[in-house]
């Protein structure tokens, strides 16, 4: 079983509200929308859920160093980076790229809550992070290890208990939503979503939009995501063995690749800017609702479902990508 204590971090229930405008705009079904991109904690976002237990974890076993790594742009590092500055703790990120002359966007953000950065090259998912931890150790430091995306069974965990949260949610403002629509790239916001929609026993499809092709010599990513679901469910106590079936992840907007956006991609943002007053980031949440909204189009709905968009944030990194935007 898990046993991570929680450590608070950041402010729960995030909002649920309509987009009126854009679902008119679209001349959608009703469209809402699930505000992870104000949790809080250093400008917020869906690794809040997750850091909650990872951190608590780390602190109740007395480690003294955060490591983790991700893209030089990466929502997870920043997150990390906030919450072990909060705790803290000393934060080591291992990121994608060689050292830029211009620090912006989330890196400039990591900079600022004070973590110790590593340039890994190509390397832009932590696979540098044993090597790292080796050397942390020779210093005399404890080292804990939070992966890629912060997607393990612990992780994982935080999105399960948001599940509890929207079921909540939805009593009290008496909707129930068709389908959930969301960014999925290293699996532990939609482990999450599928485990607590079982747990909790919820009616709507779970709509994971599919952000990172991959590389071709590893495992695919669904492959990697029914292993964190079926592991992740054991250690929770959900004993449900899941097979593909139960995962809906759609691949159709993969574009030309990772944190390249397409002109659907910028579309969008800009209306989803224009008309709610709402910021999408360029990488995962600019490319779920280019898919949601290339999906009203082409019918994937019914006239009265009701879709929730959730927003799991990355608002910096839009920063860094203002030239590509106007
Ligand atoms: C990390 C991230 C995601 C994807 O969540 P996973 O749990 O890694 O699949 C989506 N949106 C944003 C903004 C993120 O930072």
């Amino acid at each position: 079983m898990i046993n991570a204590p929680k450590k608070n971090l950041g402010f729960f229930p995030t909002p649920i509200h309509k987009l009126g405008n854009l679902s008119k705009y679209l001349n959608a079904p009703s469209i809402y929308i699930k505000r992870d991109d104000l949790t809080g904690l250093a400008i917020g976002g869906n690794k809040v859920r997750k850091l909650e237990f990872l951190i608590g974890d780390a602190v109740s076993k007395n480690y003294n160093v955060i490591i983790t790594g991700g893209a030089a742009q990466s929502n997870h590092c920043r997150q990390t980076a906030g919450a072990a500055a909060a705790c803290g703790l000393e934060c080591h990120l291992a990121l994608g790229g060689d050292e830029p002359e211009l620090f912006n966007g989330n890196l400039f953000l990591d900079k600022l809550f004070g973590a110790i950065i590593h340039w890994t090259g190509k390397y832009r998912k932590g696979e540098k992070i044993p090597e790292l931890v080796e050397e942390l150790k020779s210093q005399g430091k404890k080292p804990y290890i939070i992966p890629y995306g912060g997607s393990n069974e612990i992780g994982a965990y935080g999105f399960i208990q948001a599940v509890d949260e929207l079921k909540k949610q939805m009593e009290l403002i008496h909707e129930i939503f068709t389908h959930i629509v969301f960014a999925s790239s290293s699996g532990g916001t939609h482990t999450g979503l599928i485990i607590g929609k079982a747990k909790y026993n919820l009616p709507f499809d779970l709509v994971g939009i599919q952000v990172d092709k991959g590389e071709d010599d590893q495992p695919s990513y669904e492959e990697v995501l029914l292993n964190l679901i079926n592991f992740s469910a054991k250690v929770t106590g959900v004993n449900i063995d899941f097979n593909e079936q139960d995962i809906i992840l759609i691949k159709n907007y993969l574009g030309e690749g990772y944190g390249i956006m397409s002109d659907l991609d910028r579309e969008a943002i800009r209306i989803t800017a224009k008309y709610e007053g709402i910021l999408l980031d360029p990488v995962y949440t600019g490319r779920a609702m280019g898919a949601l909204i290339d999906m009203i189009r082409n019918k994937y709905f019914c006239k009265n479902d009701k879709i929730l968009f959730w927003h799991t944030g990355g608002t910096p990194a839009l920063f860094s990508y203002s030239d590509k935007l106007l």
